[in-house]
């Protein structure tokens, strides 16, 4: 038997990654390489690093519920401090000497005879390993629009997932694109310091108040001193969250009025902020709330009641050397340009390198020339020995930690049951992959992706086939429990 390079091959250091990383350890798997194409570990929280970043998911749930952090500075902790959770994480389950940082991934393919994977990286080279997994991110590809002229721009030009520490909008004239959670962060700091804020909407979004406040200390010692009191608030957070997702986004047709109530809510946030009527409508999305992701802010709209700051919908018509000019002509000079326009989903992150599976099949192209798919959103048709973290239909609840630790069972299920045949080889079964998607499909019917008025949404839950293939839809319960019990004949073994 041909011996690989490595057991396993990790392509990246992200949460994801550094969870798969743990559960194979803890399945006895010590061969592990982890590739980063980065210069750091934390993926989503080393990448994002701009002004105002902090989670919007409550920090007693926005992290792995085996390693509790009982020292949140606030309730939705700041960005800086995830960052520093995963470094405690790589360093507490000895997961940095598996780490190579720099290391871009290009290409993996099977190889039937040697029942091996040969992972490329862009400098080259070439590695083997048994079991590839792939830990990518769902925003790992930051998008810059093509914009006409935007190259003959010479002002200052950040995105920001890419951005420069202590960039300071002191006195400045500046332009932000979009409009998403990310823009929702970063507009109130660029409109308390800029001389003039444009900020260029396309799409409006739906943002309800934040709760948020500091965690005193008092609380931080008694969640570190009895750690069933931070168990209790993540449960009770945890089932709150689990309430939105099941009734607002996955029943909407049964449980409207709850969906339409976080709507009211949202309009009232926006009234009680912005006084110009005008300005308030233009604000307001026409598309149901959960058809794309609602955020949080109780700072967004109150930016828009200063005098330094204008909203501009008219739509970008292109760029010259020192000004955006809107597609009605209005030109409007700036000398900074922040780009909050998101990343590539379905473009370059399905998958985000070129994967060659049995006998040739192309993930990307099959993907695109079929439906996006995946077993319990981890495994494909035709690629033995893949796991794909983050797949169609992998994404559960609304906290990215339940996804992850649904997928560590679901790892401990298929790696026991391979120990006990003695195998080295798993795949998955076409005809437990066309169930598993016969079942999603039929789920979403009543989602308010399907059932609600999402046209005019722009919402990247949509793949380009128009299917909202992006989160599993089922309770987080529903995932655990099938993960810990799907049939394990959905797999062959060799
Ligand atoms: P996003 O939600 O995809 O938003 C991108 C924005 O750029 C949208 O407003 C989009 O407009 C606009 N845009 C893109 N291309 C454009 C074009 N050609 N012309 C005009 N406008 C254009 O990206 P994001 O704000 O970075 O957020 C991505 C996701 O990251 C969020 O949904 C969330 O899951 C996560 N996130 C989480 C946090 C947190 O936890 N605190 C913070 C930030 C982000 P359209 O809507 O019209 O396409």
């Amino acid at each position: 038997m041909v011996q690989p390079d490595h057991e396993v091959v990790i392509v990246g250091a992200g949460f994801g990654g550094m969870g798969g990383a743990i559960e194979l350890k803890r399945q006895g798997v010590e061969s592990i390489a982890i590739l980063e194409r980065e210069d750091d570990l934390g993926g989503t929280w080393h990448v994002n690093h701009y002004p105002g970043l902090a989670v919007d998911i409550a920090s007693v749930t926005y992290s792995y519920s085996f390693e509790p952090n009982p020292f949140w500075s606030r309730l939705f902790a700041p960005g800086a401090e995830l960052k520093r959770y995963a470094e405690h994480i790589a360093d507490k389950y000895d997961l940095k000497r598996h780490m190579e940082f720099g290391t871009s991934v290009e290409k993996a393919e099977w190889d039937e005879q040697s029942r091996l994977w040969t992972v490329y990286t862009a400098d080259g080279s070439s590695r083997t390993c048994r079991y590839y997994v792939t830990a990518t991110g769902f925003l790992s590809q930051p998008h810059v629009p093509d914009f006409p002229g935007l190259d003959s721009f010479e002002g200052k030009v950040l995105h920001t997932a890419d951005w420069e520490d202590g960039f300071d909008f002191t006195g400045r004239r500046v332009a932000i694109i979009g409009t998403g959670a990310t823009a929702v962060e970063l507009i109130p700091e660029a409109a308390r310091d800029a001389a003039h804020l444009t900020v260029f909407q396309r799409t409006p979004i739906w943002v309800v108040p934040k709760v948020d406040f500091p965690i005193p200390a008092a609380l931080q010692n008694l969640f570190a001193t009895v750690p069933l009191t931070q168990r209790t608030a993540r449960l009770v957070n945890t089932s709150l969250l689990e309430m939105l997702m099941v009734f607002g986004v996955l029943h909407f047709k049964q449980f409207k009025p709850g969906n339409k109530a976080a709507a009211l809510l949202a309009r009232a946030h926006l009234r009680a902020q912005v006084p110009d009527r005008a300005t308030r409508r233009a604000l307001t999305p026409d598309y149901d709330f959960g058809c794309k992701r609602p955020t949080f802010s109780n700072k967004y709209f109150r930016a828009y009641a200063r005098p330094n700051v204008t909203l501009e919908t008219g739509g970008i018509g292109h760029f010259e050397p020192d000004a955006i000019v809107s597609a009605d002509g209005t030109r409007h000079e700036i000398d900074t340009l922040v780009l909050a326009t998101g990343f590539d989903l379905w473009d370059t992150n399905f998958p985000a390198m070129t994967v060659i599976g049995r006998e040739g099949r192309n993930l990307g192209k099959w993907w695109r020339d079929n439906r996006f798919q995946a077993f319990e959103g981890i495994t494909v048709p035709r690629f033995p020995n893949f796991l794909s973290l983050n797949s169609p239909y992998s994404y559960s609840g609304l906290s990215y930690f339940t996804t992850i630790e649904a997928q560590m069972k679901h790892i401990a299920r298929l790696f026991g049951e391979m120990r006990r045949r003695k195998s080295e080889v798993f795949e998955v079964t076409d005809a437990a992959n066309d169930a598993f998607l016969d079942e999603v499909t039929e789920h979403l019917q009543s989602s308010v992706f399907y059932r609600g008025n999402c046209a005019t949404s722009r919402s990247y839950y949509f793949d380009p086939h128009g299917e909202a293939t992006l989160l599993r839809p089922n309770s987080t319960l529903t995932t655990l429990r099938e993960m810990d019990c799907y049939p394990l004949e959905s797999y062959s073994y060799r």
